[in-house]
């Protein structure tokens, strides 16, 4: 067993405090991490304040992990000691059904993420990545390119692969008009991806704040949609909208937004459950659309891309005694884009 330091919350009440556990001794495949940083997801936030109600306690939180290859299983041949690698959301997945055989792990019906879950042998809790170290079987860890600084790279594990994927399987590119909701950890990097991808982009926000930020990002447009005139300026303008907040929203209005044959996708679910006229859909044959982080082969190819494109966050470094009032800001939405915890603050 590795002893490992972490921070980590024993109830959905309590704060993040020092927590002291152990890594499981590493099985043929399996591949030791020492995590150098941890990129802070708005998942932690519901997960550690139970607001999903399936919380698990003691709770390590942490699913955008990046670190360095320390130790490996005696059949592993694509990872050695020194690798810069990452670790996303899901540590493990049935490997067998249809999703796993396609490489898309993220829709497996067992899949095992990467904190407040078990592991594969279902009584040893997962804990994520505010902590020192972490062991992860070889087929769950990515390659970070070596262009990539580890810090900045960290939110591409959970932010970027959850914008990645619905851009690639809704082929954004060249000629595309694309519409993005929102302007926090997600669609921040959605920007980037997009504008990386040859897309014309566009970012739909609430108020006029964040146009200056969006354009230095590479957004050619930008929209308040609190501006009065705003919607009606914009019916059958997007191929494409990537809605990357999770708030109540009027449906209808946006989806009116869509071009024939557009579709709206939905990253974050909203308090309440989006109401939509079957006109709305009708009308254009438009399609309302999901989609959730991607599946391992995915991220891989996303984080080349990234290292293609020199694309990472843009982040906020801090110890992780800082982490606690960090989700007070997230909240707020006082952060561009991302917290990232350095955990050599832990050590
Ligand atoms: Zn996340
Ligand atoms: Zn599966």
């Amino acid at each position: 067993m590795y002893p490992v330091k972490s921070y980590a919350t024993l109830g959905a009440t309590q704060p993040l405090a020092p927590f002291d556990f152990s890594r499981r001794d590493l099985k043929p495949h399996d591949v030791l991490i020492d995590i150098r940083f941890c990129g802070i997801c708005h998942t932690d936030i519901h997960q550690v304040r139970n607001e999903w109600g399936h919380s698990i306690y003691p709770m390590v939180p942490g699913h955008e992990i990046t670190g360095l290859v320390s130790e490996v299983g005696n059949q592993v041949n694509t990872f050695k000691p020194g690798d810069k690698v990452g670790v996303g959301c899901m540590v493990d997945s049935c490997r067998t059904c249809p999703d796993c055989q396609e490489g898309l792990e993220q829709f497996c019906s067992h899949p095992i993420f990467t904190y407040n879950n078990y592991e594969k042998d279902g009584k040893t809790l997962a804990q994520g990545g505010y902590s020192t170290r972490i062991v992860v079987d070889d087929k769950f860890v990515l390659k970070i390119p070596q262009n990539l600084p580890l810090d900045a790279a960290a939110p591409l594990l959970c932010a970027g692969i959850t914008t990645y994927s619905p851009l690639r399987h809704w082929k954004a590119g060249k000629g595309t008009n694309l519409g993005i909701i929102g302007l926090g950890g997600l669609g921040h990097m959605a920007v980037k991806i997009a504008k990386a991808m040859g897309a014309q982009v566009s970012v739909l926000s609430h108020s006029r704040k964040k146009e200056a930020d969006a354009k230095r990002l590479g957004a050619d447009h930008y929209y308040a949609t609190s501006e009065p005139g705003t919607f009606e300026k914009l019916v059958k303008t997007f191929d494409l909208i990537i809605c990357t907040v999770s708030v109540d929203l009027d449906w209808n209005q946006y989806l009116a937004l869509l071009k024939r044959d557009g579709t709206m996708v939905i990253l974050g679910a909203p308090p309440k459950a989006p109401t939509v006229s079957a006109t709305s859909l009708i009308f254009g044959r438009h399609s309302l659309a999901g989609s959730l982080i991607g599946g391992i082969k995915e991220t891989q190819q996303m984080l080349d891309f990234c290292g293609e494109h020199n694309i990472v966050s843009d982040i906020e470094l801090i110890p992780i005694q800082k982490a606690q009032e960090s989700y007070e800001r997230i909240i707020k939405g006082d952060v561009k884009f991302r917290f990232v915890i350095d955990m050599s603050s832990l050590k």
